[in-house]
Formats: C-alpha cells, sequence, structure tokens
C-alpha cells in the first residue's frame, strides 16, 4: 500500500482537490463547482464520495490524511469563519463535517498559508526555516514561516499583510478600510493603478485600447515588456509599494526569502527587478543583501492542491 494524502482548494468559484504522494507527485485529481452547494452538508458530502472515488479508482492506495485550503480558515479551530465570498455562512466546523465522512487527519487552513506550506515542503523553500510567501492574485495573501513553522497566532487568522496599511489614506479596500497593501501590491491593484494612469497621463498607450473590464495584469505585464509607457510606469510603481510592504515584513520577522506567486508574479523579470531595487532603497541597513526576492518554485497550476498537500504531510510528520 502507498500512502497519500488528498490536498483539497476550496474557492468561491471552484474545488480542485487531488491525491498526492509524499515527494509531491499529483496521481490523481478532480474538481467540484463550489458554487453548486449552497449548503454545507451537501458540498461535504459531494467532497468525501469524490475523494473516495479517487482513492478507489487507483489500486493499492492509503488515505492518510486530507489538507485543506480555504478562504478565512481557522488552523486552529479547522473551521472556515466569515468568509464573504463563500455561501456558507457563519462558522462552519469543516474539518468535523469531513472527519465524520472520511477518518483520517484533516487539516485546515487559509490558502496563503497553505502556499507557503507547499513552498517548505515541495519547493524552492525545503531547505529554509524562515521565509515569507506573497501570492499577489485578486488580493494580496501571505503565509509566514518563523524557526520551520507556519505562524497562525493567537487567533488562528496571523499573516494578513495584505490588509496592513502601506498607504494612510489610500485606495478603498474590500475590509472596509482605506490603503492596504492589496490595494496596490496584488493583480487587481495593478489594474487599478493603470486606470488610474489612463485617465490622469497624456501618454499613448496600447492599453487604452482594451475595454477597462478585460484589463489584466498579464495584458499589462506583456504591454510592459514592449515598454508601453504607461505600462512600464504603472508596473514600476507597483513593485515599489510591493518592496514598502517587503521591507516592512523583512524588519518583523528577518527571512531567507520572500517567494512571490500569483498573477502579478508572472510579470516575472518586469516586476522582481524592480522590487528588488526598491527593497534594497528601503530595507533597513542591517538587513541589506540578506533576503532573497524569489519566484515561487511550486507550479502555479498544481500549487493549491500541492500547498493543501503538503498541509496534510506536514501534520502527519508531527
Ligand atoms: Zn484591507
Amino acid at each position: 500500500m502507498k500512502e497519500v494524502v488528498a490536498g483539497i482548494d476550496i474557492g468561491g468559484t471552484n474545488t480542485v482537490f487531488g491525491l498526492v504522494d509524499k515527494t509531491g507527485n499529483i496521481l490523481a485529481e478532480n474538481s467540484l463547482k463550489t458554487t453548486d452547494y449552497p449548503e454545507i452538508k451537501n458540498f461535504v458530502s459531494a467532497l468525501a464520495a469524490a475523494i473516495n472515488k479517487l482513492v478507489e479508482g487507483k489500486s493499492n492506495l492509503k488515505l492518510a490524511g486530507i489538507g485543506i485550503g480555504a478562504p478565512n480558515a481557522n488552523y486552529h479551530k479547522g473551521t472556515i469563519e466569515l468568509a464573504p465570498n463563500l455561501a456558507w455562512k457563519g462558522i462552519v466546523p469543516l474539518a468535523e463535517y469531513i472527519r465524520k465522512k472520511i477518518d483520517v487527519p484533516v487539516i485546515v487552513t487559509n490558502d496563503a498559508n497553505a502556499a507557503a506550506m507547499g513552498e517548505m515542503i515541495f519547493g524552492g523553500a525545503k531547505k529554509m526555516k524562515d521565509f515569507i510567501i506573497l501570492t499577489l492574485g485578486t488580493g494580496l495573501g501571505s503565509g509566514i514561516v518563523i524557526n520551520g513553522e507556519v505562524v497562525y497566532g493567537h487567533t488562528g487568522f496571523a499573516g494578513e499583510l495584505g490588509h496592513t496599511i502601506v498607504v494612510p489614506g489610500g485606495r478603498d479596500c474590500g475590509c472596509g478600510r482605506q490603503g492596504c497593501y492589496e490595494t496596490y501590491a496584488s493583480a487587481s491593484g495593478l489594474v487599478r493603478t493603470v486606470l488610474y494612469m489612463l485617465s490622469e497621463m497624456r501618454e499613448e498607450s496600447s492599453l487604452r485600447d482594451i475595454p477597462p473590464s478585460e484589463l489584466t495584469a498579464k495584458k499589462i505585464a506583456e504591454a510592459a515588456a514592449k515598454k508601453d509607457p504607461i505600462a512600464v510606469e504603472a508596473l514600476d510603481y507597483t513593485a515599489e509599494i510591493l518592496a514598502f510592504g517587503i521591507a516592512n515584513a523583512i524588519g518583523f520577522s528577518s527571512p531567507e526569502a520572500v517567494f512571490l506567486f500569483g498573477g502579478l508574479a508572472q510579470a516575472g523579470e518586469m516586476l522582481f527587478i524592480p522590487t528588488r531595487k526598491y527593497v534594497d532603497q528601503n530595507v533597513q541597513p542591517i538587513f541589506k543583501g540578506t533576503v532573497k526576492i524569489l519566484p515561487s518554485g511550486v507550479p502555479e497550476s498544481n500549487a493549491a492542491v500541492l500547498g493543501a498537500a503538503a498541509l496534510a504531510w506536514n501534520e502527519l510528520k508531527k
């Protein structure tokens, strides 16, 4: 019998899951539409059935544990709490519900903490004890690892760098406050910056031909690669604010590396080069040159499942 764990990533729209062995091979995978299950109990039944089917579909596999990445997940309690993008309201005891269907250890955390675990077990942080991962998508998620452990904090929700304020009185944020890091340093933050620059600057730009609702970080990065002046300026500004947050985080936990992951990180060197420059300019002198700014070592397409699986493997190791 070969031991595997199930890695599950619950998103607002889709839930993807796979069976993952100790070395990070995904042996089988599938997905469900999260929005098809407005009742949590129906969701858990469908998910458990789908996972059992994956295990039975392969011979000689033994399911040893389940790791789950989900929005507003509480690692300490195994719950999802007050998640604005999910239909399940209030506090959902997800781990308990799943354990009733499949009797193995079930570990729950948010997607950025799962990404940190994926980086540590399967990615670029295998030999590191202190690092931070920033997931730069619609928002900015952060997983902070100190001395080999993901930081969960008193409440279980630690690592919300995305909602630290980097511009007092700045852009409105979904959390109800203003000037949060994620309103600038994320894929959607970059789009907001471009929309502002297009209205305020007179430079010609290929981005003017794209309807605002179709503008993406990817299209902006492509324009920047062709030296489009507004795209270049917007990426530089985004890198500068990204670097402010990184410089602050370095002062907090002195990481060996900061990994960048997600839609905005796909801009590659167009983002990494200015970000490294601005980190160097803004970090306290004692930390200068001590921190590597790196792309994630986990392939984007499998990262969510691998991160959740890494969470389970790490727990089983304890
Ligand atoms: Zn916020």
